[in-house]
């Protein structure tokens, strides 16, 4: 961060230090400069928009092993777009329709304890979603979220697909999940927007037979903010296309590229589907292939001994002043190493809202995580931070406890 050129400053709206990890509200994280780099030279030529995501699904498909992929305006939009996929399939009417479902199947099954906010994107579609068993697994009674019947039974003609959410915690695993939807005949989308780095997660889902994987272009990949990714077979790939491209042509010039779109499967042109909205524009379009180069390329092991150096000199800082501090190792809700500031329990004169609240009023404002707010801990997280920000957080910490 530069304060003396801080655009945000001139704009009058005062900048945030991140401390909280990859969070879309405060900005996500920092572009790749070789991404914004290709974005700018991106911006000064035209392409045809189907070329252009016909290379990136060569991109995504050599790094995720999948037959082919896509680039879209944000995970969120990519789940969005496998539901219509799943629903429409190559079928023009329904395209035309959507997200009016009433004549088609369209229900997603999902295990209950799946369910997130971001699912909001599968009946953005026009899908209604199934959810099936319960929450029982904290009960201690042996009960787990669903049964592999479970999902078998949920599972009708009324069915377009499995809904899964991709973090280390979510039971039952994938494989057995993939499992009972191949047998029924269905494809399961994988929503695995944060789930990158490690690197090998980009292909880590496909491998264990998910349909369509999605990513977000914007966090740990460190591309544009606006894009994301799916992966996956070539005929859902194939219909996420023709419901997002821009589809202003006249049916005899309608050329789409080969190795994304089979013409001869669609009846006539699909005129702006329900994927328009979620328009990617050329700029984040070269931004993501080149993130997404670049991220496969870095020495991950040595970023995450930069994390953990930072991490454990803010802990010590921390600790220095009295503060209780303990550095975790990376896990289930974040892929780095954070330090978590137990505020309760070390009897200062705050708690860890008042002091998460006194953080955000600082300028610039800090931002760090509030996961644990409930159990008095605020959390410090090193992903977006270099080292002169991790040392204002945590002056700004100690300021305000003391
Ligand atoms: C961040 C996130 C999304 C949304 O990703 P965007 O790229 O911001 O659209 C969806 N699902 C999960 C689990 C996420 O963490």
């Amino acid at each position: 961060m530069s304060e003396d050129d801080s655009i945000y400053r001139e704009l009058d709206v005062t900048p945030v230090v991140n401390a909280a990890g990859t969070k879309t509200r405060i900005g996500g994280s920092r572009i790749r400069p070789g991404a914004l780099d290709a974005m700018r030279r991106a911006a000064d030529e035209f392409v045809e928009i189907g070329d252009l995501e016909a290379r990136a699904s060569t991109s995504i498909a050599d790094v995720t092993g999948a037959e082919a992929g896509y680039v879209t305006s944000g995970a969120s939009a990519g789940l969005l777009l496998c539901a219509a996929a799943a629903i429409a399939g190559h079928d023009v009417g329904v395209m035309n329709a959507l997200p009016d479902t009433s004549d088609v199947p369209s229900e997603i099954v999902m295990p209950r304890t799946h369910r997130t906010g971001y699912d909001h994107a599968f009946r953005t579609a026009g899908a209604s979603i199934v959810d099936v068993g319960t929450n029982d697994r904290y009960l201690g009674t042996g009960a787990t979220d669903v049964e592999p019947w479970q999902l078998d039974r949920a599972i009708t003609d009324e069915t377009v697909a499995v809904g899964y959410i991709e973090k280390s915690y979510t039971q039952p695993p994938l494989a057995s999940v993939v499992e009972v939807a191949h047998r029924n005949d269905v494809p399961v989308i994988v929503d695995a927007a944060a789930e990158v780095p490690p690197r090998e997660n980009l292909s880590a889902f496909i491998e264990t037979g998910a349909d369509m994987v999605v990513f977000s272009g914007g966090k740990g990949i460190r591309g544009p903010q606006t894009t994301g990714f799916v992966a996956g077979k070539r005929e859902y790939v194939a219909s996420i296309a023709a419901q997002h491209l821009d589809m202003h042509v006249a049916n005899d010039l309608w050329e789409p590229p080969t190795d994304l779109i089979d013409r001869e499967r669609f009846d006539g042109v699909p005129r702006q589907g329900i994927g328009r909205p979620l328009k990617v524009g050329k700029e984040e379009l070269v931004g993501a292939i080149r993130a997404l180069e670049l991220f496969v390329e870095e020495d991950h092991g040595r970023l995450e001994a930069k994390w953990i150096d930072l991490a454990e000199a803010m802990a010590e800082r921390l600790a220095e002043t009295g503060l209780g501090v303990r550095v975790t190792s990376p896990n289930g809700t974040s892929v780095a190493p954070e330090v978590v500031v137990d505020v309760e329990a070390t009897g200062v004169g705050t708690n860890a809202t008042e002091l998460a609240r006194a953080l955000r009023d600082e300028d610039p404002r800090v931002y760090v995580g509030t996961d644990d707010l409930s159990d008095g801990k605020i959390v410090v997280n090193p992903m977006c931070l270099d080292e002169s920000e991790a040392e204002y957080v945590i002056d700004r910490i100690v300021a305000n406890v003391e």
